[in-house]
């Protein structure tokens, strides 16, 4: 658990759960960089290098950190208790100097400049002391956990490995104990053989419905070669991955109508010795029903519909 008290001074646009409050000029956008930190990397139009020009992308630290301290990480013990300073980063990705919420009205120079902004940051984490693993995150909509709706995604880096992540990681290795392959490959294989869980497939990734979709619509995106790390990704594939993403992400608004959604890098941690035992990929989870006391007594998911029935809707709107 993290304990952050200062969060909660963090600004709301969000009145009720689903309208915003249109009297707040929005401090994402253009021309408002005053009311965020320094930057910490900016990327403008034309840019292979280039740096003339409206930026299109802007990192800043979090205004409201969940955590910022720099390591070493050090635990003490309190009784029965253990507790740290919250050694890590939060970062926020602003997407587009214009006031857009949906991922469908950002411009493709906006996507590719954004998820490059995502590797790179997540190289710059690792270079932190102390930080273990990073993950990159957007909440879209207030059910989402979203405060802002200007694009924008968030990158922190823990000196844990988080828990999730070490489930699918002991997933893996169990697998890979097993059968002597990776788990993650082999479910690749297995939706291209069964074809009806897919939405698409590009050059290098593929997208679909997992087999155990927890919520309705889940949509998980894999490369085709087995890599343990999202930061390796190279210049030539992170366009063709962010449009993957905002095209899956399309087939939601369309076929749901807009819903909240979430979306996670899962990447391997820092560490290369868990290299074998990784395969990288993005969740994209979207938020129409709320957990429930089952769900949160036993960390199982109850889901209406299959992920056959959803690939099948989903699959048949054209994104835009
Ligand atoms: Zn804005
Ligand atoms: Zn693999
Ligand atoms: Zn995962």
């Amino acid at each position: 658990v993290i304990i952050a008290a200062k969060r909660a001074g963090r600004p709301n646009e969000f009145q009720g759960p689903e309208t915003r409050r249109a009297d707040q000029s929005c401090p994402f956008c253009a021309g408002q960089e005053h009311r965020t930190p320094p930057p910490t990397a900016v990327y403008h139009s034309g840019m292979a290098g280039g740096s003339s020009g409206l930026w299109q992308v802007r990192v800043v630290p979090n205004l409201f950190p969940a955590l910022q301290e720099p390591g070493p990480f050090a635990p003490q013990h309190h009784g029965p208790y253990q507790w740290s300073r919250g050694v890590g980063v939060h970062e926020v990705l602003i997407e587009s100097p214009r006031h857009v919420a949906h991922m469908s009205q950002q411009s493709d120079e906006e996507i590719d400049l954004t998820f490059r902004a995502y590797r790179d940051r997540i190289q710059a984490a690792g270079q932190v002391a102390g930080v273990a693993h990073a993950l990159v995150f957007k909440n879209a909509g207030p059910a989402a956990g979203a405060s802002l709706e200007h694009a924008h995604s968030h990158l922190t880096a823990t000196p844990m490995v988080p828990a999730l992540v070490r489930e699918e990681m002991d997933g893996v290795r169990r697998h890979d104990r097993q059968y002597g392959r990776c788990v993650f490959c082999d479910m690749i294989q297995q939706e291209q053989r069964d074809l009806i869980r897919v939405l698409e497939r590009t050059a290098h990734f593929i997208a679909f419905c997992p087999f155990a979709s927890r919520f309705a619509g889940e949509t998980w995106i894999l490369p085709l070669q087995h890599a343990c790390h999202f930061q390796q990704t190279s210049d030539e594939c992170l366009p063709e991955l962010g449009r993957l993403v905002r095209r899956s992400v399309q087939r939601l608004e369309n076929a749901l109508g807009r819903p909240a959604y979430n979306y996670v890098i899962h990447t391997a941690p820092f560490d290369i010795e868990c290299k074998d035992h990784y395969h990288w990929h993005i969740e994209i989870l979207p938020r129409i029903a709320k957990a429930g006391g089952f769900e949160w007594g036993t960390g199982y998911f109850i889901n209406s519909v299959p992920p056959e029935e959803a690939a099948l809707a989903l699959r048949t709107v054209t994104p835009s």
